[in-house]
């Protein structure tokens, strides 16, 4: 049982609960299902390129091939590529029992530019993420929304496939599909139910049976619903984050929420909470998208004692990241968490300890962080964030034990640049 105080409102855990969940419609992820002709080129910069007979090699975690969406390093094929320039088709579409209400371009208003900064700011300008509107009007969908059958769960098929069709259908006069590295589908906000009622908001990333346009398979589509207004007067700032995490799964990654909500990770990633004030994503998932480099991440595979220093994640250069292998498939990651960049609520700055197991599946709870001040009620009075999570960061003096695997992870001080020093010891 939990205190009654850490029992979210209602309406937070309506949208704890039912946001965006991804289907991964990779029916066998691993190898040799992504064949020519998809739009998509797999690969995220340094990490795709990286042998596991590098130092890093240990820490190259992987799943079993039955997990849909892994955490394992480097991303399975079939996804979006997440550095560099890409191109995000964006289309607006409307029903005829919904038509769209006002300009189609001010529904792409609520989103960009705010996504792309999201984008530029959490990769170093690493990702130079370009929306494309060669349509700038409603797109006008043959059936009514209600024909589509598209409710909180919907498998790609039937519904989303003849969506998907009906898009490609109407826009292919005036889009070349091959021009593109991904979909985005922002339905007209009065199509479907309030996201305080359910959210809709879905992508479904590396889809090995999508419908292929202009030769080019549509594998990474994301769909925006309604708006993920929280009722706290914020959404003209906050409200576009649901676009950032769908893209995050059209970029290889799982959700961090569990059917229990923001628990596991809180407010650390925007794969966990894609609400409230902004955050950003944790270093494990830079580093799995190629936005940081090998020399920033260390790997803590040998037994002994080790002395590292970390960087605030959210500043350009530095080392970012130590991971600490249990096996194949986990481990422990270590980073510097500080208000600055996307993270605006950080609220107790320090070293963020986490458990990544590539073997669990999305939505499974795949990263756990570990709570430095457990049952504390967090620190944040942010509204709409999980608190408890809040302050689970670890400060100087303090010390991460894992005493059945052996692995002691101290905070041993901090300089005036902000650098944090830790040193693990594996038994
Ligand atoms: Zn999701």
């Amino acid at each position: 049982m939990q205190p009654s105080r850490r029992i979210r409102p209602r309406r937070a855990i309506a949208l704890a609960s039912v946001t965006a969940l991804t289907l991964a419609v990779s029916t066998s992820a691993g190898t040799g299902r992504h064949t020519a002709g998809t739009l998509t080129a797999a690969g995220a910069g340094p990490v795709a390129a990286l042998a596991r007979s590098s130092p890093l090699g240990p820490c190259m975690i992987s799943g079993r091939p039955t997990v849909q969406m892994s955490e394992g390093v480097p991303t399975t094929r079939g996804y979006s590529r997440s550095t560099g320039t890409v191109h995000a088709l964006t289309v607006m579409v409307d029903f005829p029992d919904a038509p769209g209400q006002g300009h189609a371009l001010d529904r792409f208003a609520e989103f960009f530019p705010q996504t792309q900064d999201w984008f530029r700011t959490s990769s170093y300008g690493r990702l130079d993420y370009r929306p494309r509107t060669p349509i700038r009007g409603w797109l006008r969908m043959p059936k009514s929304f209600h024909a589509y059958g598209i409710e909180r769960g919907a498998p790609f098929d039937p519904g989303y496939r003849q969506l998907v069709q009906d898009i490609v259908a109407s826009a292919d006069p005036k889009v070349n599909f091959k021009s593109y590295d991904f979909l985005n589908v922002l339905v007209t906000p009065n199509a479907g139910p309030s996201a305080l009622d359910t959210v809709l908001s879905v992508s479904f990333a590396g889809n090995t049976e999508a419908p292929v346009a202009d030769g080019v398979s549509v594998a990474n589509a994301s769909f925006v619903y309604s708006r993920q207004d929280d009722g706290s007067g914020s959404y003209h700032r906050t409200g576009y984050r649901v676009l950032p995490h769908e893209n995050g799964h059209v970029f290889g990654l799982p959700d961090l929420y569990t059917a229990e909500g923001g628990s596991a990770v809180g407010h650390w990633d925007i794969m966990s909470e894609d609400w409230g004030a902004n955050n950003d994503l944790l270093g494990w998932h830079k580093w799995k998208l190629g936005w940081l480099d090998p020399a920033q991440v260390r790997c803590a595979a040998a037994s002994g004692t080790s002395e590292y220093e970390l960087t605030p994640l959210a500043r350009e250069g530095g080392p970012k990241l130590v991971f600490v292998p249990l096996d194949r498939r986990s481990g422990y990651a270590v980073e510097l968490r500080t208000r600055e960049g996307n993270d605006e609520t950080v609220c107790r700055p320090g070293v963020l300890i986490y458990r990544v197991d590539a073997d669990v599946d999305t939505g499974m709870g795949p990263v756990k962080v570990h709570d430095s001040q457990q049952d504390s009620g967090g620190c944040t009075r942010s509204p709409n964030v999980h608190a408890e999570l809040s302050d689970a960061t670890f400060v100087p003096g303090e010390e991460f034990t894992d005493s059945k695997r052996g692995v002691r992870v101290a905070v041993v001080g901090a300089d005036l640049t902000g650098s944090y020093r830790v040193r693990v010891t594996r038994g």
